[in-house]
């Protein structure tokens, strides 16, 4: 048999169903509000001659997705054929909606023919059927093939309607083969209607209609080939009318199984239909139940949610209450408001074009609407988040509606500016603060949402990005006549940059004069530090701002009120604790060689302290070995939230933070814009996710760990100088606990055998900053946050899943653990993976030799002169496995360690301070 063509129809343009080969052509959606049968308000546009309301009501099913347009003029107090031919004549000289097929739909077959007399294109017409006998369906047929119209077929014939499974499918075939053998009419021009009714009416025999549709379908499409099948949707939910959102939901149940089955067009309400996987589950289980007719009670159990999905639904027009109705709309202030303090940028351009009208209508111009309504939510938002009824998520969300907006303005602003600057106008911000992550340093999530929440509160901040030298900040902030410079750091050595910074501001008289004061934040900064390292540095004032909402208070105590009596107390405040501090005893410490002495020992298998009968794992391959373009769906199931919440200033333990009373509905909520963007995410590919691992003989050296490049160990891969705790120790219980230092958990070089220490780093920031950039682009800063938040916790995620399949797999020296993420995340595996710059190794520039020995950039890791790992995204350290080790805090170390590490590495005491000390 040939193969037969797919159905073209044709407006202006071609619709084409079933091209072979092509994916499923989708459900093609039939516009069904031109039908004066089933929309009594088009009815009454028609018989009142109101044909140009008639034409723009076909151009809204246009608009609304509508791919063909069914047209009905069946009513009795019409002349049929002069409406058709008019509203086709109207509709064929408007191209928006002409190019669309058109389904001349009448059960007039003289209304029919004046309609394809007239109609361009190709059409469809609906319909023709047996009802009046063979010979007219033939006749008719006939003349549908001269007028090159494909044709919809009921099922129906001289006994009336198929309402059963086996009429639908015999009268189908019947139709087929008189219109294929008999007719040569086209077997792709015909679309079967095997027809919809009502289901849940309360008569028993009609809870299988519509799976008597659905198999029918499915019989027609396997059977009978080329045939199309459609059908009138709205007729399945007939019983519920008055009940929109549960019709809805039976359209939506319905097609999802019948469009399964094959279903190719159907004349329907595209606004009354929604998306399968998005519908309440209940509701859903219930409507299925009725739909696919599961059980005799179905049609009782759908009744008593359905007053309750009605309600649901109203409160989806209460949701949208705040705009008001279209007759009576909220004025557009308090619209403005509205959107800005509950973070809704759906209507916000609108409305600010709106805004913006009302006030050129009144002689305004631009500017007046960010001064007026705008500046009026923003101080909204403020104040709620100064008192702890906004959170976080939501103030950067109202930033983004403030951010949109703006934007929306500025091409207006832009031609107002000369007017502007002759009358010497300009919106007055608060304050002006540049802000940046210092030198060598690339973290900054922080830093970006204080820059968000700032600008909420009308503060002009320039942000300069990350690994910013000290100079760079302030020439700028000299130029743009800053009155706060922020800084921001997260690495234990943007400390030092940081103190260095303020000495610059006390060199140059620009900031001293000023007293320009400089805001201190990131995650290793402190209040002491900043008071006891950073104050001294520079006369002006120094503040330690701990988080986002801090900073708000901060800024305003400083620029705006008695900013004197507020600086005063800040230093009176800052001299307490650096007094506080220098009082505070400085811990003993024990000279370096006691501290060794006191070192860990494990116990031998003879039960004494040491590693007789130690044996280590040999890993299952030696040196390093690449993992790119790692997939990113594999991480998700790895990620630690917690962190996540914290960064969103949301404290709590997950999951159980989603139900907080306080803070629930704001966790709830971001976490759910997390998890959309994680699909997005991984869907759409938008990070490269790469690691690289290497395992290495290894022994203890002393309190290095020394790494060779092979089993013969003459050649240095690498050496992992190590400190040890000195702080004096105290018996607990009848036992000294040990001055620790991470080369303990290696076997010893003298012990004579060798041992393995694994290597890695992994990332998954690459294409983030590209991402986030867009995202900051379009005005979006709380996507951009999102994104580079979620791409953080895939990098732990990925360090995370590398190190179980080193325990389980490629090491190997736990092969048969068992593991829940939970146990992961609490560390109950055994070994750890100690990370360059955390407690027990706080040296960072061990990472120069990982980089080196891994060729991390190879995978698309670098480091920045201060040691950060770009992109920021990214994790690196050691894996080391025995089965007590564990991390601690090497603290406080003592003058004899430093010169001691000083000759161990071969450099001078001073250049090791400033790395080990600060
Ligand atoms: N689940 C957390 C894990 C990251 S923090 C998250 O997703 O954010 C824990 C990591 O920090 C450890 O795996 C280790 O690499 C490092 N780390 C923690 N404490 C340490 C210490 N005292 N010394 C060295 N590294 C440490």
């Amino acid at each position: 048999m040939h193969a037969i063509p797919p159905l073209r129809l044709a407006g202006l343009e071609p619709l084409v169903l079933g091209a072979p080969g092509a994916a499923r052509a989708g459900f093609i959606p039939v516009g069904e509000r031109t039908n004066v049968t089933g929309s009594r308000a088009f009815a009454k546009m028609i018989l009142a001659g109101d044909f140009e309301r008639a034409v723009s009501v076909a151009r809204q099913q246009v608009e609304a997705g509508a791919q063909i347009i069914d047209i009905n003029m069946d009513e009795a107090m019409l002349d049929g054929e002069a409406a058709m031919v008019r509203f086709l004549h109207l509709i064929a000289g408007e191209p928006d909606i002409a190019r669309v097929p058109f389904m001349l739909d009448s059960s007039r077959w003289e209304v029919i023919e004046a309609g394809l007399r007239c109609v361009q294109g190709k059409a469809i017409v609906n319909s023709i059927s047996l009802k009046d006998g063979a010979d007219t369906f033939r006749q008719r047929a006939r003349l549908l093939c001269r007028y090159g119209a494909a044709a919809v077929v009921m099922a129906f014939d001289e006994q009336g309607q198929a309402d059963t499974y086996a009429r639908k499918i015999a009268i189908c075939e019947r139709a087929y083969r008189i219109l294929v053998n008999e007719v040569g009419f086209p077997a792709e021009d015909i679309v079967f209607d095997p027809n919809i009714f009502a289901i849940a009416t309360g008569i028993e025999e009609h809870n299988h209609y519509a799976v008597d549709f659905i198999e029918a379908t499915r019989w027609i499409k396997t059977h009978l080939p080329g045939a199309k099948v459609s059908g009138g949707v709205s007729n399945v939910s007939f019983s519920f009318r008055g009940n929109d959102p549960v019709r809805e939901a039976i359209h939506t149940v319905f097609l999802y199984h019948a469009i399964a089955a094959g279903m190719d067009m159907g004349i329907v309400n595209a606004g009354m239909v929604g998306v399968y996987d998005d519908l309440d589950p209940l509701l859903r289980e219930r409507v299925e139940d009725v739909v696919l007719d599961r059980r005799p009670d179905a049609a009782d159990r759908l009744l008593e949610i359905a007053e309750q999905a009605r309600g649901a639904a109203r409160d989806e027009t209460q949701r949208l209450a705040w705009r008001g109705t279209p007759e009576a709309p909220v004025p557009v202030a308090q619209r403005l408001g509205h959107a800005m303090v509950h973070g809704i940028d759906e209507y916000i351009v609108a409305d600010t074009e709106e805004a913006y009208r009302e006030v050129v209508a009144q002689g305004g111009r631009a500017l007046a609407v960010i001064e007026g309504p705008l500046m009026a939510g923003m101080a909204i938002v403020g104040d709620l988040f100064g008192q702890g009824k906004m959170f976080l998520p939501q103030v950067v969300k109202s930033a983004r509606v403030m951010k949109r907006a703006v934007a929306h303005l500025v091409g207006y602003i832009e031609a107002e500016r000369r007017e502007d600057e002759a009358a010497g106008r300009t919106v007055t911000a608060r304050g002006k603060m540049i802000i940046a992550t210092v030198k060598g340093d690339v973290h900054d999530i922080g830093k970006n949402i204080v820059a968000v929440v700032l600008q909420c509160n009308n503060y002009e901040v320039i942000d300069l990005g990350v690994m910013v030298p000290g100079h760079k900040i302030l020439e700028r902030a000299k130029a743009e006549g800053a009155d706060i410079v922020g800084l921001s750091g997260l690495i234990t050595p943007s400390l030092e940059e940081m103190q260095s910074v303020a000495a610059e501001m006390q060199a140059d008289a620009y900031f001293r004069d000023r007293q320009i004061p400089l805001l201190i934040g990131g995650a290793t900064t402190s209040r002491v530090h900043t008071a006891v390292k950073i104050a001294p540095r520079y006369e002006g004032p120094v503040v330690y701002v701990p988080d986002a909402s801090r900073s708000v208070g901060v800024v305003q105590g400083l620029l705006s009120g008695d900013t004197a009596a507020y600086r005063a107390a800040l230093r009176a405040d800052y001299d307490k604790v650096r007094t506080l501090h220098a009082q505070k005893k400085p811990p003993t410490l024990w000279p370096l060689e006691r501290a060794r002495a006191n070192r860990w020992m494990p116990t031998g298998n003879d039960g004494q302290p040491g590693w007789k009968g130690y044996r280590s794992v040999v890993p299952k391959f030696l040196g390093k070995r690449a993992f790119h373009h790692i997939d990113l769906g594999t991480l998700v199931g790895y990620i630690d939230w917690k962190p996540f919440f914290q960064v969103w200033d949301l404290a709590g333990s997950f999951p159980s933070i989603l139900d907080d009373p306080t803070v629930g509905e704001q966790a709830r909520k971001v976490y759910a814009d997390a998890q959309a963007m994680l699909r997005r995410i991984v869907e759409g590919r938008w990070i490269t996710a790469n690691a690289v691992i290497g395992f290495y003989p290894a022994n203890a050296v002393g309190d290095d760990i020394v790494l060779y490049t092979d089993s013969s160990r003459n050649h240095v891969a690498l050496t992992w100088y190590g400190l040890r705790q000195q702080i004096a120790r105290e018996e607990i219980d009848g036992a000294l606990p040990p001055n620790r230092c991470l080369s303990d958990f290696v076997l010893p070089a003298d012990a004579g055998d060798v041992d393995y220490v694994g290597v890695f780093s992994v990332t998954t920031g690459i294409g983030v900053e590209e991402r986030a950039a867009q995202f900051v682009a379009n005005h979006d800063d709380y996507s951009a946050i999102l994104l580079k938040t979620l791409a953080d916790r895939l990098a732990e995620a990925l360090a995370e899943q590398m190190h179980h399949r080193v325990r389980t797999d490629l090491w190997g020296y736990a092969p048969g653990e068992a593991l829940s993420i939970d146990d992961l995340i609490a560390e109950k595996y055994q070994g750890i993976r100690p990370a360059p710059g955390y407690p027990a190794c706080p040296d960072h520039t061990v990472k120069q030799d990982v980089f080196a020995l891994l060729d991390c950039a190879q995978a698309g890791m670098h480091l920045t002169e201060n040691h950060a790992i770009w992109p920021p995204a990214s994790v690196s350290g050691f894996y080391l496995s025995h089965p007590e080790s564990r991390y601690f805090a090497v603290g406080k170390i003592g003058e004899d360690q430093i010169q001691d590490q000083a000759a161990r590495r071969g450099v001078d005491i001073a250049a090791l301070r400033k790395i080990l000390v600060s």
